[in-house]
């Protein structure tokens, strides 16, 4: 680690940084409490592994910014880009239903932000060296999981569900211990910002009330202005991230995502998806079923995550209460998101099932769908993507072909085909094929691009990112991406450790 002591974060000062970039950090003008000023630490030799040209577009860089010798350098951590200033921010967090103290960015340094059209957005290097807050840890990431969490973050993207982009990865030979040895790489990644639940709990837990309200102000400011006008703004901010954190879940169950480890340093106070580690999407349809091998009791079990969520926007609310000062108005602020989930994840499974307005029946008709898929195991994607060619009469088959319980199929799809008599035919389709994504990063698709990754070979990674990034087209010539998992993939195993 080296501390940089004389490159003090501004707020003010908008250097530039690299061609068309003007940087700042709002976030350095918290103040000294909230983070360490450090520089990345170097990796030797580094080399692209994934490059998102698509989202550096979006952010406004320029054309070739991503192809620069320079760009590789600074955004491996090897030299710094002009007018960032980088820092390690602390914060904490409930582990596990644990209370687990101080955490922090251990392996991430945040850059600042840049200003793009989407406004502000904060930088950060994933892996890029020992913080003070690296506890036992390296500060590393490797190549596996970080080709796991740029091209997850793209897919999420793809399906429309808030999440932290990914605009890169680059790599290095240097060694980094994990289960066995692997080699380092560094995300490079982009969001609005990286406040997490734990930022808030970091300050609460302290008695630190004046940063924390420092911290609900700048949350607000920036990314809730319309709780500055309610009667109690920091109620009216538990309010509107239960919000958020509600249409998350209800996209998560939607699409079959599994996270792995909710725990509240893992949740996004802007409701993104945040932290891929040992994330899986659902093959066959097990609501039990638990992506991470290090959650021996399930906690984040597929069919657990929305109570999870709940719970951890328990442990922000119980943070807040020094500032909204009523328990009751913290727990009614609360209380929005037992409306909010259920209502989104019907809607998502309404526009799943192609039916544009709802009914009464709707979610009976979407219960018994879950309870056939469990029954039989169905692969969950390949259920959706089929059913898209489901009609009332014929075009049965593809999608019966996927259950053994024919009689339950039969009554369902008798039900279903009943519901959809008061649907325009073509309406119907057009709903559906924008709502069942055909291509998802399945465990067996990201293990077969880092495999070959290992090999210095970063096609699949590039070929994954194409499809995931539009993921209910077709992609004529790439169905081996859209089929069932090989029986191996139900041997990866994918813990916290990455
Ligand atoms: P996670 O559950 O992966 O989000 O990580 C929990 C905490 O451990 C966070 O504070 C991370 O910054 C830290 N951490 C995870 N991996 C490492 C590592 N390799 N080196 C240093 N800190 C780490
Ligand atoms: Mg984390």
């Amino acid at each position: 680690m080296r501390t940089v002591t004389n490159n003090s974060p501004s707020t003010a000062s908008h250097a530039p940084a690299g061609p068309g970039l003007q940087w700042v950090n709002s976030f350095a003008g918290l103040g000294p409490d909230f983070y360490t000023a450090l520089a990345p630490s170097p990796l030797p030799s580094p080399y692209w592994v994934g490059r998102n040209r698509a989202l550096a577009r979006e952010l406004g860089l320029e054309e070739n910014w991503l192809e620069s010798a320079e760009t590789l350098a600074a955004l491996t951590g090897n030299q710094p880009l002009p007018g960032a200033s980088p820092l390690a921010s602390v914060y904490s967090g409930h582990q596990f239903g644990v209370w687990a103290g101080q955490l922090g960015d251990g392996r991430a340094i945040l850059l600042g932000e840049m200003q793009t059209h989407n406004g502000p957005q904060e930088v950060q290097l994933k892996g890029a060296g020992k913080t003070p807050y690296s506890r036992m840890g390296d500060g590393r990431a490797v190549l596996r999981s970080s080709i796991r969490e740029f091209l997850c973050s793209e897919a999420m993207q793809g399906l429309g569900i808030a999440t932290t982009r990914a605009l890169c990865i680059t790599g290095s030979d240097a060694a980094v211990r994990r289960e066995e040895i692997e080699t380092a790489a560094v995300v490079t990644r982009t969001a609005p910002s990286f406040i997490r639940f734990g930022h808030f709990e970091h300050f609460s837990y302290r008695n630190q009330h004046a940063q924390l309200k420092t911290l609900a102000n700048y949350v607000i400011d920036r990314f809730y202005p319309e709780c500055r006008k309610a009667k109690q703004p920091y109620a009216a901010l538990l309010q509107a991230v239960s919000e958020r954190t509600a249409h998350m879940m209800a996209a998560w169950q939607s699409v079959g995502f599994c996270h792995g480890v909710m725990n509240t340093d893992n949740m996004s106070i802007l409701g993104l998806t945040i932290d891929y580690g040992p994330f899986q999407f659902l093959d066959a349809f097990d609501p039990g079923h638990i992506c991470n091998h290090s959650d021996d009791h399930g906690r984040y079990a597929y069919n657990k995550q929305p109570n999870m969520a709940y719970w951890n926007l328990f442990c922000l609310g119980q943070a807040l209460l020094p500032l909204i000062e009523h328990q009751e108005d913290a727990l009614a602020a609360l209380e929005s998101y037992k409306t909010v989930f259920p209502e989104a994840l019907q809607a998502r499974m309404r526009a799943k099932l192609g039916l544009p307005d709802a009914q009464e029946g709707d979610s009976a008709l979407i219960e018994s769908t879950f309870r056939l898929l469990a029954a039989n195991k169905v692969d969950y994607t390949i259920f959706w993507r089929r059913l898209c060619g489901f009609t009332a009469h014929s075009g049965h088959e593809p999608v019966r072909d996927l259950f053994f319980d024919l009689e339950s199929f039969n009554a369902w799809a008798l039900q279903y085909s009943e519901r959809l008599a008061q649907v325009e035919p073509a309406q119907r389709a057009d709903l559906m094929l924008k709502n069942n994504p055909k291509y998802v990063l399945r465990n067996h698709l990201g293990e077969e691009a880092i495999q070959a990754a290992k090999l210095k070979d970063f096609s699949q990674v590039d070929t994954l990112l194409t499809l995931l990034q539009s993921p209910f087209d077709e992609h004529a010539g790439h169905d081996s991406f859209a089929g069932f998992p090989p029986d191996w993939a139900a041997s990866i195993a994918i813990s916290c450790s990455s």
